[in-house]
């Protein structure tokens, strides 16, 4: 099934017994944003820092909320006059910190964006930020299907309650780090990348792709995974993070990723085995890319050169070619 252009009003009909399309694809949805576009916000909202908050509000919007913590008008009241101090980010998260400490907290999910320049739709505007004193006045939450959370945490309260539970950055982790988290595991390593706890911002994306990259099989177990497939693992991670970080980001085809000025990503035109299946494989030149569904999540791979065991001899060739772009 080709999923390309679907939107939030998308009704999927009902499967036909036994047919196993993968939820992702049902409900119409994409596992976008993941770290790079998430960074790509952070990023581009930095022009904020030093800025005052005049008044944060919910526009007009006859869209069920979004969940916003604690309600409308005590974040109104609570962060109003206070400096953005810094914008940070944590996995999936981005992190706008007050000059009191206070931190509030903008979990895009499935189809939000932190946006300064006006919205793709004024529909589905879900907060605004009203700033002054420097160079852009306004800092606005946009989400279409509404999964997107905003929340304000007192000093401390956000590292106790929610940062703890979340693995090391992808953009920082080691190979100790999963092989401490994840080396006993015995769920396939395409799967275990995607949690959270294990290691913060991967998702089902960028997962395929630095599965692809490493030459690993997406259903090897974590535990008969070797130290030199580990190795691997971080290496692509970085080099494929980071190169979709330089692109902006991935913007599919349905066109809802967009970065802080309502432009759209790049890094699509770099996916290799992403919503490829059927394409030959770009690194062997076999293949073809294969769709298969792993804990009901599309996962798209190169069953000649990622393996189980050992590796492809064109792969540490790839991944060095990759590094030095
Ligand atoms: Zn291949």
């Amino acid at each position: 099934m080709d999923t390309r252009g679907l939107t939030a009003s998308y009704k999927p009909t009902s499967p036909s017994p036994g047919h196993q399309e993968p939820v992702e694809q049902l409900s119409g949805s994409r596992i976008v944003p993941e770290l790079p576009e998430v960074e790509t916000m952070r990023r581009g909202v930095l022009p904020t820092v030093g800025s005052q908050i005049v008044a944060i509000e919910r526009p007009p919007c006859l869209r069920k909320p979004i969940s916003i913590r604690p309600r409308i008008d005590a974040l109104d009241r609570r962060t109003r006059g206070r400096r953005v101090a810094s914008i940070g980010r944590r996995g999936k998260r981005v992190l706008l910190e007050l000059d009191d400490q206070q931190l509030i907290v903008i979990e895009p999910r499935m189809t939000g964006l932190v946006l300064l320049a006006d919205p793709p739709t004024t529909d589905h505007l879900r907060l605004r930020i009203q700033l002054s004193g420097g160079p852009v006045s306004e800092l606005l939450f946009w989400d279409r299907r509404g999964l997107g959370t905003v929340q304000l945490f007192g000093p401390g309260e956000f590292d106790a309650s929610v940062c703890d539970r979340l693995g090391v950055d992808a953009l920082e982790v080691t190979v100790d780090d999963l092989k401490r988290k994840l080396g006993e595991s015995r769920r396939e390593i395409k799967v275990a990348l995607l949690d959270q706890s294990a290691v913060a911002g991967i998702g089902n994306l960028y997962a395929a792709e630095i599965l692809f990259l490493a030459g690993v099989d997406p259903r090897c177990r974590c535990e008969i995974l070797t130290r030199p497939q580990w190795q691997r693992i971080v290496k692509a991670t970085k080099i494929v993070l980071l190169k979709a970080i330089e692109n902006e980001g991935s913007t599919l085809s349905d066109g809802t990723y967009r970065n802080a000025l309502n432009a759209e990503g790049s890094y699509q035109n770099y996916h290799r085995v992403y919503d490829r299946a059927g394409n030959q494989c770009p690194r062997c030149g076999r293949g073809p890319i294969r769709r298969i569904v792993q804990a009901q999540r599309s996962t798209f791979f190169c069953p000649s050169c990622q393996r189980k065991r050992g590796a492809h001899p064109q792969v540490e060739l790839a991944i060095e070619a990759q590094r030095n772009l």
